[in-house]
């Protein structure tokens, strides 16, 4: 029953992000192209206005919505692809553009430079002919000459699902607040520590880009990092992105979803609706842009673009036995054939929008089993539980090569399990947990260490945060019960 990954078989999403770049300008010029065709027809024939008028261009090039519209580039290159294609409708017009045009070209190529998209900044910019674009021509080529061979350490560190109403995360109905108190970190945390991260220079880095992996060998070797002098790469992992039963009513968000503009939402409060026992919906929702750490991430980069190295955003890591973003997939029983069809795609959008718009998707086991965290786990458990989320997860978010594991642990090397999940199941990023943060290379995988950015570090062991990015004390919330 169940198919593994062999390792043969990688086309990595981010290897392609250049290409859907390119494919959406393309996209673009088309529409406008239709666009021009049917305003040319609409011109010609009077009486046809009707039935053509309809077609809107924008919606028949961005069939799903948020997956190929402006999610693409969330840093600002869908806007300048398409302004750019949308003043030279067909070529037929005379091609000298405007100084509204111009000064469009520079703002939006302004955009692009700071979300250090310098070569697609240059290419906005050539043939551009004022003194003002020529002198943001040469500071994006000064730019892109001051990238400079990163030497030092990778940061990678991780949070929980955000708690949004500390009264009810601490009220002690439900799931003890003590866990919660331990390990999460609430809405306020996050949101006040992003500007303290981008004022001490970390950029957002892709996990996916530390490293390099040779198909024909399974060899995976360190990649060079360039950023300019003096950022720093950061990591972030969201683990659990999987909105549990146990959890809603505690206040957290309910589970992801996307709007009309292709932007991640939360859908926040409401009532849980039940059937045979099983909270099967939620009804009565508010659709939120600060429900969870995704549409705030997404919302500070698109505000500081400089906060993201060319669009990398952060990881989300999935459990499976809960199915994904807080819709119940693995468990299609519960609803009708109609239904599944709905959650299902539901989840795909969401993991397609959040790829579009730099995330990672990482396994974090199915069953999130005690097993993993005795290390008791036995190989017939592990066939188990990396099947699962290979055949009924990953179908639905996309293919993944990372493995953030349950509980932070990790193997050694040469132990079997260990053999499995990189040799068969082609998790050849792996990610446990440690203050220290190391990124190794072991000939085929990478670890990557990560420290957890959650109460019980903030309280406990501020220094560990300290160390590398500012005093947590500055951030911790009033909240929070004390901790014993
Ligand atoms: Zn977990």
């Amino acid at each position: 029953m169940s198919k593994y990954l062999s390792p043969k078989k990688k086309k990595r999403p981010n290897s392609n992000r250049k290409l859907l770049i390119l494919l959406a300008a393309v996209l673009v010029v088309l529409a406008v192209l239709a666009f021009a065709i049917v305003r040319i027809f609409d011109s010609t024939l009077p009486d046809s206005g009707e039935d053509k008028g309809n077609t809107d261009s924008g919606q028949t090039t961005n069939p799903d919505s948020g997956s190929t519209g402006e999610g693409n580039q969330p840093d600002g290159s869908g806007d300048a692809t398409g302004d750019g294609g949308s003043t030279q409708p067909g070529g037929e017009d005379t091609p000298v553009p405007t100084p509204a045009d111009e000064a469009e070209k520079i703002a939006e190529a302004d955009y692009l430079i700071r979300g250090y998209y310098y070569d697609e900044a240059i290419a906005l910019l050539s043939g551009l002919t004022s003194q003002q674009a020529q002198d943001k021509l040469a500071e994006a080529e000064a730019l892109k000459a001051g990238l400079v061979k990163y030497t030092g350490q990778t940061y990678h560190i991780f949070f929980h699902s955000l708690i949004i109403d500390t009264d009810l995360a601490f009220d002690d109905k439900g799931h003890p607040a003590s866990g919660y108190n331990e390990w999460m970190t609430t809405r306020d945390e996050f949101v006040k520590m992003l500007p303290l991260l981008l004022e001490n220079d970390f950029v957002l880095y892709d996990i996916t880009w530390l490293c390099e992996y040779d198909e024909t060998t399974g060899k995976v070797m360190k990649k060079d990092i360039y950023l300019p002098e003096g950022k720093k790469p950061l990591i972030m992992s969201f683990d659990d992105m999987n909105y549990y039963d146990y959890m809603l009513t505690d206040g957290f968000a309910q589970r992801l979803d996307v709007d009309e503009n292709g932007k991640i939402v939360t859908h926040v409060g409401g009532t849980p609706v039940k059937r045979n026992g099983h909270i099967v919906d939620i009804k009565d929702y508010e659709v939120t842009y600060d429900g969870d750490a995704v549409p705030i991430l997404d919302a500070f980069c698109e505000e500081h673009p400089e906060f993201s190295y060319r669009g990398a955003k952060g990881i989300a890591a999935l459990t499976g036995y809960a199915g994904a973003f807080g819709w119940r997939i693995t468990d299609l029983d519960w609803y009708t054939e109609a239904e599944q069809e709905m959650i299902l795609n539901k989840v795909k959008l969401i993991a397609q929008t959040m790829r579009d718009n730099g995330w990672q998707i990482a396994n974090h086991s199915y069953t999130h089993n005690q097993y993993w965290n005795n290390k008791t786990i036995t190989m017939d458990q592990l066939k188990y539980d990396t099947g699962r989320w290979l055949n009924e997860i990953m179908p639905y978010v996309g293919e993944s090569h990372i493995l953030i594991s349950p509980f932070g642990v990790s193997f050694k090397q040469d132990d079997e399990r260990y053999r499995y999940i990189v040799e068969e199941c082609g998790f050849y990023i792996y990610c446990p947990v440690t203050a220290s943060m190391n990124t190794t290379f072991y000939g085929d995988n990478m670890i990557q260490e990560r420290l957890n950015f959650d109460g019980l570090t903030m309280i406990k062991y501020p220094e560990r945060i300290k160390k590398h990015f500012f005093d947590p004390a500055l951030i911790l919330d009033r909240e929070r019960p004390p901790m014993d």
